[in-house]
């Protein structure tokens, strides 16, 4: 067995390369990004190893039948970015992790909120500069608000449990709604309208791109929190960006962006940004940015390398595999 893993960092191979070798695995590390221009590194592997902004089209997953590449394993839970029922026609199996942390996303949600309402951004840099004025950084409590949570999965049911910590009424809006104490679930235009921080935690699909869109600004409360940690176009930047100027929306919190490929990851500190909207969001002093780094603790690195390897072993010895996607 023999695995070409694209997109990776050093954090990545730090924790891949023991359990690989324990599992007898020989494996190639690429930095780059897959795509249909550098699929010829896939060649001569029994499987690939993706991250959320590989591209998994049908003119790569062509590429990959015909080196005879059998698995593709994704390292992450949303699958948007693999073309997984062309994949299955070309008899190449699609796997991936479904759970390794819901806590980790969970908690950098929080994180952001809070780092938003009390302006943690704003004074740590201050501080650092000696600056020990409080001028500006009046923040609000969470405690009593509202928070909508869009997507009562497993990492919106985590958010949902730290936000009942703080003393917070919760409403949801799911597709498929669940059985959750205290939790009321509303139509999405309702959760729209009362909530004062709104949470995103369903995944990309044709139903819910751009689900918070220029028509949203019209619905939501004037000043409310938008924390997206799931999938970047489930908001349509332009829109966020207008809700920012306009002040109708009061912060916004963001782990991931619609175009964040070719940017998210990279050290780009001497280049120039050539998108305007991700610029402008940056340079807002309500917006935060991280860089899709929700996923980034050492539990969630761990588990990923222990499910990925034990579904590429499951898939090559024809046992069942909870975690195709099908
Ligand atoms: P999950 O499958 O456990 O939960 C997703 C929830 O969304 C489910 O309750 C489902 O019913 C609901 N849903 C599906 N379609 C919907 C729709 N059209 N409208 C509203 N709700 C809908 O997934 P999860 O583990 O909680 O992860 C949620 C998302 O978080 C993933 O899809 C992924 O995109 C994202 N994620 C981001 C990071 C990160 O580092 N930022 C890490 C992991 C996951």
């Amino acid at each position: 067995m023999k695995i070409a893993f694209f997109d990776t960092k050093s954090y990545d191979q730090e924790v891949f390369e023991p359990k690989l070798k324990a599992a007898k695995i020989r494996a190639k590390f690429y930095d780059t990004r897959l795509d249909e221009d550098c699929v010829v590194l896939a060649k001569g592997c029994d499987a690939i190893c993706v991250f959320v902004n590989d591209v998994v089209d049908k003119v790569v997953i062509d590429q990959l039948a015909e080196y005879g590449v059998k698995i593709i394993a994704l390292r992450c839970a949303g699958f948007n970015n693999v073309d997984y029922k062309y994949a299955a026609e070309k008899g190449i199996t699609v796997v991936r992790v479904p759970a390794y942390s819901p806590y980790a996303v969970a908690e950098h949600a929080m994180a952001l909120l809070l780092t938003s309402t009390r302006k943690i951004h704003k004074s740590y840099i201050r501080t650092r500069d000696f600056n020990f004025s409080l001028q500006g950084l009046t923040g609000f409590d969470l405690y009593g608000k509202t928070v909508g949570v869009i997507g009562t999965g497993k990492i919106g049911r985590v958010f949902i449990d730290i936000c009942k910590g703080f003393g917070m009424k919760v409403i949801a809006y799911d597709k498929f709604p669940a059985d959750i104490p205290d939790v009321e679930y509303k139509a999405l235009d309702d959760v729209y309208r009362e909530a004062d921080i709104l949470s995103f935690h369903c995944p990309l699909t044709d139903d819910t791109l751009h689900m918070f869109n220029v028509g949203t600004l019209g619905k939501i409360k004037p000043g409310a929190v938008i924390i997206n940690t799931s999938r970047g176009a489930l908001i349509d930047a332009e829109a966020l960006l207008e809700g920012i100027k306009t002040k109708k929306i009061g912060a916004a919190c963001l782990d991931v962006y619609e175009e964040e490929s070719g940017y998210f990851y990279e050290d780009l500190s001497g280049s120039i940004i050539d998108d305007d909207t991700l610029s402008r969001l940056i340079s807002m002093p309500n917006v935060i940015v991280t860089s899709h780094q929700a996923f980034l603790t050492k539990e969630a690195l761990e588990n990923i390398a222990t499910t990925t390897i034990d579904n590429v072993k499951k898939i090559d010895a024809g046992e069942e595999c909870p975690n195709i996607v099908s």
